[in-house]
């Protein structure tokens, strides 16, 4: 195999030398140059490692001095919630994370409140559908009218769905502004409705007014204020006993 005969003119890479070379990767102008050339890279590589290892070591040193500081700056929280200085600001201006502004420049968050803001606000699982238990056995109620969809569906009054909730103790939770009945148990009172009372289940208003010590127009404006259902007999006057005692009995503790 015949040496090429090409010659090229390079610069010695360690020693700066012009030199003749016979390919175009060659560096060094002598196997001596190469060498040093080479010891220098490795003790380059060396200082660079041993810099990197000690920029490692400043951080690590000035994150645990940061782990055990009781009082940061709004950048050292941000830091430590991994957060952006603006994130943290936006925390404070909502009054989320409590914070002491020393002078105008000088903003200082104490370790402890961070504590105190992330404990107030435990992630809860929101049920879609407001839950309640049912207290007669125990299980969960899942599924609600509102009373706008009773009042529609068995055609009965606003008023009239509240009487009977309370007569009938009908399990009811707020949610989003809105009262909703299990329907299970509306089902049940509203539906029985229609299954006209029962001539013991009627009571003459003077009676009303003796056992609750009412004027005749305090129980007529209750009547009419609630819807109850009347009836007239001769010149008496006749409620549903169970309609007048759900909304004027005392409240029982359970
Ligand atoms: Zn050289």
């Amino acid at each position: 195999m015949a040496t090429s005969n090409i010659r090229i003119k390079k610069m010695c890479e360690w020693c700066g030398n012009e030199f003749e070379a016979q390919k175009c990767s060659t560096r060094y102008c002598s196997k001596r140059c190469a060498e040093h050339a080479y010891k220098e890279r490795k003790r380059q590589e060396k200082k660079k490692r041993v810099e990197n290892h000690e920029i490692e070591r400043v951080a690590a040193e000035g994150e645990n001095k940061l782990k055990d500081s009781q009082y940061l700056t709004v950048a050292e929280a941000a830091k430590i919630l991994k957060r952006t200085r603006f994130g943290i600001y936006k925390l404070i201006y909502r009054g989320v994370l409590k914070a002491y502004r020393i002078t105008g420049q000088w903003t200082v968050i104490k370790r402890a409140d961070i504590d105190v803001m992330i404990e107030a606000r435990p992630y809860e699982r929101k049920p879609k559908d407001a839950a309640i238990v049912n207290s007669e056995n125990g299980e969960a109620i899942s599924e609600f009218y509102t009373t706008k969809e009773i009042i529609e569906k068995f055609g009965v009054s606003n008023s009239c769905v509240f009487a009977q909730g309370k007569a009938h103790n009908i399990p009811k939770v707020y949610h989003r502004g809105k009262t909703l009945w299990s329907k299970a148990h509306c089902n049940r009172v509203f539906a029985a409705k229609p299954e006209p009372p029962k001539e013991d289940d009627w009571i003459s208003y003077s009676n009303v007014r003796a056992e609750y010590n009412l004027t005749y127009d305090q129980l007529h404006n209750y009547v009419k204020y609630h819807g109850l259902r009347r009836k007239k007999v001769g010149k008496y006057t006749y409620i549903l006993k169970s309609e007048i005692d759900a909304i004027l009995r005392p409240p029982t503790l359970k």
